[in-house]
């Protein structure tokens, strides 16, 4: 009989599509296929063999192979077909997420290495005028094992020069140089200290097979060093590691930090690779390089074919959840890797998830406490400082501008946290009450001083920013809230001599890197860092000795019940930037509810118990991570369109183990013009969550459903509102 083969696309489809295997192929499960597709050729992978065809039908047949290895290996394919089952997301699209975007596109899976070049001939041979390429040889003499194109071109030169100096046989393409894959170290980090290595020896190595272990290490309390210790004491020089980290966290730093331990064995995997350097990437970890990757959340989907440990830094961050199509969790994804892998996973950070001190406290991971800062640095006092009768300037209190100054003749570095970027939140006149809303979104604009504009921060839409109230022409319009950009101008009124650094996305953007930005900050002289939480995220400022909160507040009493969480894990991040250099720090935290039972605890310094109390309210609450969440959320042009297609959902989803809220418009009911719903489905039990999902998703792929509607699951959601 006549082999078949099922094929996924890279469409957001439900079904897979049958071809006839010809004569004399091979095929095996995650091989990369052409097949004939309506008028045109499309690239799939082969994702089932010999299924029952069905019948009646005379299938096409595959065109060919486009290698004959397995673009996604086994662990890799078995891992997608369970993400995408348990994010119920289409398997084309979450097998092809696993692949760099030429191999997507169907190109060869051929590294295209750099060429590397060197001088053969001489410059007299040149034309007299051709000044550029008599420099370029002159330069390349200094090479004389080769230099890489992109180290030429960086030198100054053009491609055009290298191509015309090459048709002349000036110079020739030369061996890259042979990377050094030995784990030989250029250099030996600090000693870890002995609370360091008390919680390293508790860390399970690869040769123990399977279990997470979540390490709670307070901030500055010297994970990195850990990690780095543990892969050069435990990996084999053969074996591959994973280190997940938030976006921006991959900074050249770590990299660096790395690189000077494992050398050439270190990958690096995040959005700003080139598509050549994302295929160089893939194409080392499929082929069984022994590398020790460094990626962001994708990095976990990767074909690894020798994966022996897996490492999530800062596990927290929500950025480790994909907010859009293929909604998985980067960190969840790893966790189940390891286990298909039968390889240690060690989650860490100094503000665990919730859901990772849950899954400790009920033994599913293993708990590793490391409570003391590394080096010489002790960890900050948090003052909760109450602003409710104090008068305010650009956001801050008198005992604060205080504070800031004491630091700042001291000679050291001060950090403002302000969450959010532009110069106020809202425009408001004074006389009619008007306050300037995007046109298109349920939303207030942002006034954003430095560019004079008005901007939303859900859509793209932006206006000038006016003098005037566009309502009633009165002159009494003017901002209202605090914004980086006003605290920026305010203190820098107030410290005229000292430089005042900004950190958010608009400055970063603009500036390019935040490393130049913080080149500053970096020389140690007394400056004023502002930012978002940008500046949170595991930077090591050494000079900075005092954090000010502006305000604590936002997170307290917001709908979205993952918000307490994530303002006490930002408030105990930022504040682990102060003292991590030899004096101590301090850490002011502006708030109109001093006498928050949150707050308050968070004031005795441990993150655990205040966890503990989150737990308890989560407990209550009967949430995640006490109960499986999913939300099924709608757009449509209106509103109506949305809610009707959640009350179609609604009947599907009864039973008596679901629980049910809505269908409600969502927090932003309206974005970019869209009208969105959400309906939400929490249950005790997983399995069962997972089958009405699926059976949902059946019957709503064989409804016709009005034009513009969309809809889509999210399983385990960061954001409810
Ligand atoms: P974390 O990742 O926990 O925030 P890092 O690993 O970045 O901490 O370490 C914080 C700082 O302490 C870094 O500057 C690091 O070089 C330093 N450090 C870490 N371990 C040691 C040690 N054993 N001795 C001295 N300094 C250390
Ligand atoms: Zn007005
Ligand atoms: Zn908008």
């Amino acid at each position: 009989m006549a082999r078949t083969a099922r094929i996924a696309l890279n469409r957001p489809l439900r079904r897979l599509f049958d071809y006839r295997v010809p004569e004399g192929m091979d095929l095996a499960c995650g091989q990369r296929v052409t097949i004939p597709f309506g008028r045109t050729t499309a690239t799939g992978l082969v994702a089932a063999l010999d299924a029952p065809p069905p019948e009646g039908i005379t299938l096409k047949a595959i065109q060919g192979c486009c290698e004959d290895w397995q673009a996604l290996p086994e662990e890799t394919f078995r891992l997608l077909s369970w993400a995408s089952d348990y994010y119920q997301h289409p398997l084309g699209e979450c097998l092809f997420t696993a692949l760099p975007p030429a191999l997507r596109r169907g190109q060869p899976a051929k590294a295209r290495t750099e060429a590397y070049w060197k001088a053969t001939g001489s410059p007299d041979n040149l034309a007299a005028n051709a000044t550029k390429q008599r420099a370029l040889l002159a330069w390349l003499a200094q090479y004389p094992e080769g230099a890489a194109t992109r180290r030429i071109t960086q030198a100054g030169f053009s491609s055009a020069q290298i191509r015309t100096l090459r048709d002349r046989n000036l110079i020739v393409e030369a061996d890259p140089p042979q990377a050094e894959l030995d784990s030989e170290p250029t250099t030996d980090g600090p000693h870890l200290s002995d609370a360091q290595s008390q919680a390293a020896a508790q860390l399970p190595k690869p040769a123990d097979g399977f279990s997470t272990s979540l390490l709670y290490g307070i901030t500055g309390s010297g994970k990195t060093e850990i990690y780095l210790d543990y892969l050069k004491q435990h990996l084999s020089p053969t074996d591959q590691a994973l280190v997940l980290v938030p976006e921006i966290n991959l900074t050249p730093q770590t990299v660096a930090r790395f690189e000077r331990y494992f050398g050439a064995r270190v990958a690096v995997w995040h959005s700003a690779l080139n598509d050549a350097q994302r295929l160089d990437a893939w194409l080392k970890v499929r082929n069984g390089d022994p590398v020790i990757l460094i990626g962001t959340r994708s990095a976990v989907l990767l074909p690894f074919t020798r994966l022996r440990t897996i490492i999530v830094d800062e596990e927290h961050d929500s950025s480790f959840k994909q907010g859009e199509g293929f909604r998985y969790s980067g960190r969840d994804t790893a966790v189940y890797r390891g286990h298909l892998n039968d390889c240690p996973v060690i989650l860490g950070s100094a503000t665990p998830s919730l859901e990772s001190i849950h899954n400790a406290q009920t033994g599913k991971y293993t708990l590793i406490k490391l409570e003391e800062r590394a080096g010489k640095s002790r960890p900050p006092t948090i003052k909760l400082l109450d602003i409710r009768s104090r008068p305010l300037q650009a956001g801050l209190s008198r005992p604060t501008l205080d504070a800031i100054r004491r630091t700042l003749d001291s000679g050291r570095q001060v950090l403002v946290y302000v969450n959010r970027r532009g110069f106020a939140p809202v425009m408001m006149c004074f006389d009619c009450g008007h306050m300037v809303e995007c046109p298109r979104c349920d939303t207030r604009l942002t006034y954003h001083r430095r560019d004079r504009a008005m901007r939303c921060h859900h859509c793209d839409y932006q206006v000038a920013a006016t003098e005037i109230c566009p309502k009633c022409e009165s002159d009494a319009f003017k901002p209202v809230g605090q914004g980086t950009e006003r605290a920026e101008d305010f203190l820098a009124e107030q410290f005229p001599e000292t430089p005042i650094v900004r950190v958010d996305r608009d400055s970063t953007q603009r500036k390019g890197s935040i490393q130049s930005i913080l080149k500053q900050v970096n020389s140690g002289s007394p400056c004023i860092l502002v930012g978002t939480q940008m500046l949170a995220k595991g930077h090591d400022f050494p000079g900075v000795t005092l954090v000010v909160v502006i305000n604590a507040d936002g997170g307290l009493f917001s709908v979205d019940f993952r918000a307490p969480e994530q303002l006490i894990q930002t408030l105990i991040q930022v504040s682990g930037r102060a003292g991590r250099g030899e004096h101590p720090g301090d850490v002011l935290v502006q708030t109109c509810h001093s006498d928050h039972p949150l707050l308050q605890s968070l004031a005795q310094g441990d993150y655990l118990p205040v966890a503990d109390q989150l737990l308890a309210e989560r407990e209550t609450g009967a949430l995640p991570p006490f109960r499986a969440m999913a939300i099924f959320r709608a757009e449509a042009d209106t509103m109506e369109n949305s809610l009707k297609i959640l009350d179609r959902i609604k009947p599907l989803a009864r039973g008596d183990r679901l629980e049910i809220w809505g269908p409600l418009p969502a927090l932003i009911a309206r974005r970019a013009d869209r009208h969105r719903a959400q309906l939400v489905l929490l249950c005790d039990q997983r399995k069962h969550l997972n089958r009405t999902l699926t059976g949902i998703c059946q019957v709503l792929d064989e409804t016709r459903l009005p034009g513009g509607l969309k809809w889509m699951i999210d399983v385990d959601p960061q954001e409810t509102g």
